[in-house]
């Protein structure tokens, strides 16, 4: 049977990450999709930890052959998405699919599975509290940085389109209200 699909997006350094990993071992029923993405790994990266890390041209090639439930183009040139078989192989075990993605994969995938999908957005305090983050992470370079606020700065426009919202201002305070979401969601 097809299991239910529990969605966050935010702007990049939000902190949705830190959410979705600590809503994953709280909650045993609820399994992370790993998406398939273009861009090289960073430092520490693991191919089939992280993402699945494709070519090119291999991305391409599935997306040709259907096998992405859903696929964008999220930075110029990088490719990120969701395989069909990440999403079969977890409702397969009886879990529910929990996706990290960018704003407009969150709200694709909500229209594509309107009845058994929760779609939350990761709301950071502020603009500037968002690029204090990026810079503390030291993954990204300060072009990367620069091209990730501005996306952030036009996401955040999308927000009240979500089922749910949650400002990420104390991490605690975050994760209980992720919890009750979780909870109220899966029963
Ligand atoms: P990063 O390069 O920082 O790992 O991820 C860049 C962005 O791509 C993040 O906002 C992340 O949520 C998004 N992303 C990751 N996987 C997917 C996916 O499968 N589909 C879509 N649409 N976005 C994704």
């Amino acid at each position: 049977m097809d299991g239910k699909l529990l969605i966050f997006s935010a702007p990049s350094g939000a902190g949705k990450t830190t959410i979705v990993k600590h809503l994953i071992s709280v909650f045993p029923s609820l399994e992370f999709s790993i998406s398939a993405c273009s861009r090289k790994p960073r430092n520490g990266e693991v191919n089939g930890v992280d993402y699945y890390f494709l070519t090119p041209e291999d991305f391409r090639q599935r997306i040709e052959n259907n096998e992405f439930v859903e696929w964008e183009e999220v930075y110029p040139g990088l490719y990120y998405g969701t395989l069909w078989s990440e999403v079969r192989k977890i409702w397969d075990k009886g879990h529910h699919v929990v996706f990290d993605v960018d704003v407009k994969g969150g709200l694709n995938l909500k229209k594509k599975f309107p009845n058994n999908s929760l779609a939350v957005f990761v709301m950071p305090p502020s603009i500037d509290d968002l690029k204090q983050r990026l810079l503390k992470r030291g993954t990204e370079s300060e072009e990367s940085i620069g091209t990730r606020i501005g996306k952030a700065e036009h996401e955040m426009t999308f927000a009240k389109q979500f089922d749910k919202i949650i400002v990420n201002n104390q991490v605690e305070t975050a994760f209980a209200e992720a919890e009750k979401v979780v909870t109220d969601f899966i029963k």
